[in-house]
């Protein structure tokens, strides 16, 4: 077994166990692998030890990488911001956009997809940090974005995604794990026309046993399976 098929076992392992922590069926949480910086044949270990969703933060970085992994069967999630000069390149490479934080982006994602007549799968970022320098809506303006965003027909609201901040002990980032899942929670009891709030995208390498004790159904992980991310 490749050393990254033996990580997958075991990061696969560990949401077992924090799912059963949490008394959550283990099979409503996604491995998401973070792909960013890998390389084609690092990617495609990973896909070969049975991951089927990857990750991505930067639309440039991943446009290059696309046409290699064009033979694979994997949905591809845009986790990253998304500057809107960059949505078209990004509906053509990615499945899924989980960084979705202002009308004016959700517009322009409209005006894109409707001309490639193609529905995309999206989450509301959410700031649950409080950190100015992390993207994403703040919560209390949460509910109304979504309220704009779902009249956009070619959107699909899936549910929330959020960034926690980067503290060493992840018992610190649980009360923004919970903040988000209560805001899906809220966001869910409104029951409004075209709004899915099924997913949860949260948790990283550092943090993902937390999320899901506290309901994410989406953990984005890279350096847990491909190790630390080396930027030259
Ligand atoms: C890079 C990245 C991840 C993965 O981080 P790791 O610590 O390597 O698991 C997850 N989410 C986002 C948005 C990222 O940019």
């Amino acid at each position: 077994m490749s050393i990254i098929a033996q990580r997958v076992q075991e990061v696969k392992q560990n949401i077992v166990k924090a799912a059963k922590r949490a008394n959550r069926d283990p099979g409503r949480v996604h491995l998401i692998v973070v792909t960013k910086t890998r390389s084609i044949p690092e990617i495609r270990s990973a896909v070969e030890a049975g991951i089927t969703e990857i990750g991505e933060n930067r639309v440039q970085e991943f446009k290059k990488k696309v046409e290699s992994l064009a033979d694979l069967n994997v949905s591809r999630h845009l986790i990253g911001h998304l500057q809107t000069n960059k949505v078209k390149t990004a509906l053509q490479c990615f499945d899924w956009i989980h960084s979705v934080d202002s009308l004016n982006l959700a517009r322009e994602i409209q005006k894109r997809s409707e001309k490639l007549n193609q529905v995309v799968n999206i989450l509301i970022q959410v700031n649950t940090s409080g950190e100015a320098s992390k993207f994403g809506v703040e919560p209390e303006r949460a509910v109304s974005l979504v309220e704009q965003v779902k009249v956009l027909p070619n959107l699909q609201i899936k549910g929330l995604m959020t960034i926690a901040a980067f503290l060493d002990d992840p018992e610190q980032v649980r009360p923004m794990f919970r903040e988000l899942s209560l805001l899906r929670e809220h966001v869910a009891q409104l029951d409004l026309e075209r709004v899915e709030m099924e997913h949860l995208s949260m948790g990283m390498t550092n943090d993902y046993e937390v999320a899901i004790e506290e309901g994410a159904t989406m953990v984005r992980i890279g350096t847990a399976i491909f190790g630390a991310r080396n930027y030259n």
